[in-house]
């Protein structure tokens, strides 16, 4: 018995089915579009991959709205491939990748702008400004069978109609074989684990009654509305 109520299991829908899949973590790249790691002011180099998190309930289906979240006056958009975990494993060779990955989706790694570059000058946590409640909107998961691929395809967003991020992902710095790869060597992947790639050029902020679509090309698009202020 529990104390109290345990919590709902977060879940994500699965296109063509009316089976959910149960999120056990959420797991994001840091900067792995070349023109994304120079807006944001660093050397594109190939660094090594690098990872935040954000808490499985921070997930949501779409359509959805989301509302404007606390402490920000600057929430931006990340639109995202997102690779979901159907098999365990750790220390992955790249080649074996494939054979962990139960789907694909398009995601929002949802940004509070301003704490993150608060944090990051003050050699702080990101958490405040990625972790947030409603932080990752992502459309239904597509079993992978039925992908064409996850390292080639059209990755676009617009605001309200506009078209701000447009890229492929063949530009990707880091594939998902590599930093599944590299992530597996540092924590055991599990079923239920999602990986957000990283986002391409063109993050900018968005206010209230904003609607954004979303998508990545043979896997599926997405479309959020920012609510009222929390
Ligand atoms: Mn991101």
């Amino acid at each position: 018995m529990y104390v109290f109520d345990a919590p709902a299991q977060p879940s994500l829908a699965v296109q063509g089915s009316e089976d959910r899949f149960p999120i056990r973590r959420i797991f994001c790249v840091g900067r792995n579009y070349e023109a994304h790691a120079r807006e944001m002011g660093k050397d594109p180099t190939r660094e090594a991959p690098f990872f935040f998190t954000k808490p499985a309930d921070a997930a949501l289906d779409t359509p959805c709205t989301i509302a404007y979240p606390k402490l920000t006056e600057n929430l931006h958009h990340e639109i995202e491939l997102v690779i979901a975990i159907g098999k365990e494993g750790s220390d992955i060779a790249e080649d074996e990748v494939m054979n962990h990955v139960w789907g694909a989706a398009v995601g929002l790694d949802m940004t509070r702008r301003d704490l993150q570059t608060e944090a990051k000058n003050a050699g702080r946590p990101w958490d405040w400004g990625k972790a947030f409640d409603q932080s990752a909107p992502i459309g239904a998961i597509k079993p992978i069978g039925d992908v064409p691929s996850i390292s080639e395809g059209r990755i676009w967003l617009a605001v309200n109609g506009e078209t701000r991020q447009d890229a492929d992902l063949s530009d990707l710095i880091w594939s998902v074989r590599e930093h599944v790869a590299t992530l597996s060597r540092a924590m055991h992947l599990r079923p239920g684990d999602l990986v957000m790639t990283g986002t391409p050029a063109g993050v900018g902020s968005v206010g209230p009654g904003d609607v954004i679509t979303g998508g990545v090309e043979g896997i599926g698009e997405l479309e959020v509305k920012i609510g009222p202020r929390a």
